[in-house]
């Protein structure tokens, strides 16, 4: 099986996309990575969908990557007896630290430290700042406050408090305990909210020891002012706009999502945009003319991955959604201004090998008519170089790691096979040259571009490029 389009798509799993069926029509429909909110999922959860994942991965015999997306110093609501409640304009709710399940009139905050930081007068964001309270009275361990934008409030929504300056690490303990379940049940890549700090990537790194890829999420006003390093300690990142567009000016987070991207690019650093893409399919079969736009934007930006958040996890019409969002993928990287608009942003190779390597690459296969550019790697490394450069021709990437080719589903037009080290450069040659046939790139007679490091499993030797006939 092998994907049109080079943009990535992550769906999300949730309660619309529980049983294996669902999760098969959503890999078939596009998804390429599923993502698991700890937020939302206990441990058992967690388990049973990466069960799910790799049953799915045998039947369709293809490598999908796993996301799992720590809550990280997120503050949420409890939960209610009804599961959601109606705030209404001028009503009086109240904050506490009664664990019993909430009602019209208050809810359980499971952040005993916010409790005593927030003051008369602070305003109480709820579910991304679509709900808006004010303190009116507060004590020690509860916070009475008044609804001056009133809406729908369900199960463990998300806190925002602008005005409030609340002491928070970078991991929890729920995140601690997220994570080492998260790495024993061998997720691909884990996800970090709220991170304010290089060092709070640098500590997820330190405990997932190379099992997992770690994904900075950025959304904190915060993490914007400390970008360039912020980026340089993490594996990937994601433009989380939820959250962005609640903690900063909705206006400034178009400007922001083009700055991440295009350094993002810069480095060779896969990056995701994420939430609300699609935000009107949860209860439609049709998005908005906005949200395509706003999905083609993130495309000829060149980003690696498309997000998709509720639309999946518990809109009425998860399927469309992923539907949809192939789509408009596969239009947009045939329109006319793409490979322009893509090549006006590429960034210049960095003074190595592997970049040298990378950009001659993409430089033959726009030079002579080529239909694949095969990248045998161990780590990823390589691919991830060639995928900066943003070529014209698939990227095929050849790894005797599973783990390597679950991660590359994250990445711009790569399509990851699981192969051993050749032995020599001739059966480095006529597998790649098997590959592509067999994965319908090529057919013989057609040239493809072979890229290696030799001697073969040394991680950071990418010094061979070839130019070979598919035989
Ligand atoms: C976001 O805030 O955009 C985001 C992706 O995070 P979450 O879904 O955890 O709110």
């Amino acid at each position: 099986m092998r994907r049109l389009r080079r943009t990535r798509i992550i769906a999300t799993l949730g309660p619309a996309s529980q049983d294996d069926e669902t999760v098969a029509r959503l890999f078939e429909a596009g998804a390429d990575v599923f993502r698991v909110n700890m937020s939302h999922s206990t441990h058992d959860m967690l388990r049973e969908r990466i069960t799910q994942i790799r049953r799915l991965e045998n039947r369709f015999k293809r490598p999908i990557g796993i996301l799992a997306d720590l809550q990280g110093p997120k503050l949420r609501v409890g939960t209610f007896a009804e599961g959601a409640v109606m705030l209404e304009k001028g009503a009086h709710f109240t904050f506490d630290s009664d664990e019993t399940p909430g009602t019209v009139a208050r809810v359980y905050l499971p952040h005993p430290e916010i409790l005593r930081p927030l003051e008369v007068g602070h305003q109480v964001l709820l579910d991304d700042g679509k709900i808006r309270l004010r303190v009116v009275s507060e004590t020690a361990t509860s916070a009475e406050t008044v609804v001056e934008v009133g809406g729908k409030l369900s199960n463990r929504k998300g806190v925002s408090l602008p005005d409030t300056i609340i002491p928070v690490s970078a991991m929890t303990e729920k995140d601690r305990s997220d994570l080492d379940a998260a790495l024993n049940a061998g997720v691909d890549w884990i996800a970090l909210s709220f991170v304010q700090r290089p060092d709070d990537v640098a500590e997820v790194k330190k405990v997932a020891r190379g099992r997992a890829l770690v994904m900075a999420k950025l959304e904190k006003p915060q993490a914007i002012e400390r970008l360039d390093e912020i980026m340089e300690a993490s594996d990937a990142l994601m433009v989380a706009r939820g959250d962005l567009g609640v903690e900063m000016p909705l206006e400034k987070v178009p400007g922001i999502q083009k700055r991440i991207t295009r350094l993002a690019r810069r480095l060779g650093k896969p990056v995701v945009v994420a939430t609300q893409m699609l935000e009107s399919m949860i209860t439609s079969p049709v998005p908005t003319r906005a949200e395509v736009s706003d999905v083609s934007t993130a495309i000829f930006e060149g980003a690696d991955a498309i997000m998709l958040s509720a639309e999946s996890a518990a809109g009425q019409y998860p399927i469309e959604a992923v539907t949809m969002m192939n789509r408009i993928a596969e239009e947009v990287e045939t329109d006319v201004n793409y490979q322009p608009v893509l090549a006006g942003q590429r960034a210049s190779p960095e003074s190595t090998g592997a970049d040298a390597i990378a950009a001659a690459a993409r430089q033959i296969a726009e030079t002579i008519d080529t239909h694949a550019i095969v990248a045998w790697t161990s780590s990823g490394a390589t691919a991830l170089r060639i995928a900066r450069e943003r070529p014209r021709t698939p990227i095929i990437v050849l790894t005797p790691a599973i783990e390597t080719a679950r991660r590359m589903a994250l990445v711009w037009g790569t399509h990851a096979i699981v192969e051993s080290d050749p032995r020599n450069s001739g059966d480095m040659v006529n597998r790649a040259s098997r590959a592509v046939q067999h994965e319908d790139f090529a057919t013989v007679g057609d040239r493809i571009i072979v890229v290696a490091g030799v001697p073969f499993g040394t991680p950071g030797a990418t010094n061979m490029i070839r130019i070979a006939y598919v035989s």
